[in-house]
């Protein structure tokens, strides 16, 4: 029995110190997005204006024919899509509000929010992410709204990310939100850098996670993973 304890908590400390280490690897590259501090210094309709006429001239350069009727509106419509849609979550006006509730019930067991479907964009290639986010929490008073764990997801993922970082800033931002440390995150999505050119790997998708608080108890950890019961379907 002694040695059952000791071998839990030998891997307790191991995944501990591994968790650690992690996080030493992130100091020097912060969780935040990296935005320059005059990032919001152009409104979104100037915003629209001057990558319309970016967007213009990488068609121009490839020598598209941009009077032909199919292709007029490409550049007006790309501009509006990048700055209101897919990078709208670059905004900070854009965040969800953080409306949260007492916790009526006392319900003190971990609430999972599973398969949030996520689309985001990989900040190297500026192609499609498309994956599935879980989360999950435990509850120290406060519970959010389940929908908003949805729109959090879909904030952070309206911008050119990674996936790490994207994993990572949907914690941080349910721990502030919450008030609590024991938040998890795992998401799992194909990148069509990957899958579409490149190695053309179809099949490969990427799996990511960040366990905050209680999360970090691999039983605690054992039993998310276990609600998710990870085989997304795409
Ligand atoms: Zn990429």
């Amino acid at each position: 029995m002694q040695f059952v304890n000791n071998k839990k908590r030998m891997d307790l400390e191991k995944q501990l110190r591994e968790i650690e280490a992690m996080g030493n690897d992130h100091v020097g590259s912060s969780t935040d997005t990296p935005l320059r501090s005059d990032a919001f210094e152009l409104s979104d309709i100037e915003k629209i204006a001057k990558i319309k006429e970016d967007v213009r001239n990488i068609m121009n350069t490839l020598g598209l024919d941009l009077t032909d009727d199919s292709l007029k509106g490409t550049p007006t419509r790309v501009a509006k899509m990048f700055v209101q849609e897919i990078f709208g979550g670059l905004h900070p006006d854009r965040k969800p509000k953080a409306s949260t509730f007492e916790n009526k019930y006392k319900y003190g067991e971990m609430l999972v929010e599973k398969n949030i479907t996520l689309y985001s964009t990989c900040e190297h290639h500026l192609l499609p992410i498309v994956g599935k986010a879980h989360i999950a929490y435990i509850s120290n008073g406060t519970v959010v709204g389940l929908s908003k764990m949805n729109r959090i997801v879909d904030y952070f993922a309206k911008r050119p990310q990674v996936q790490e970082r994207l994993t990572m800033q949907i914690v941080e931002e349910l721990q502030h939100i919450l008030q609590t440390k024991d938040v998890a995150c795992v998401i799992d999505a194909k990148h069509l850098c990957v899958n579409s050119r490149g190695i053309r790997d179809i099949d490969s998708s990427t799996v990511t996670s960040e366990f905050g608080g209680k999360f970090k108890d691999p039983n605690v950890r054992r039993d998310f993973l276990d609600y998710i019961n990870l085989d997304t379907e795409f």
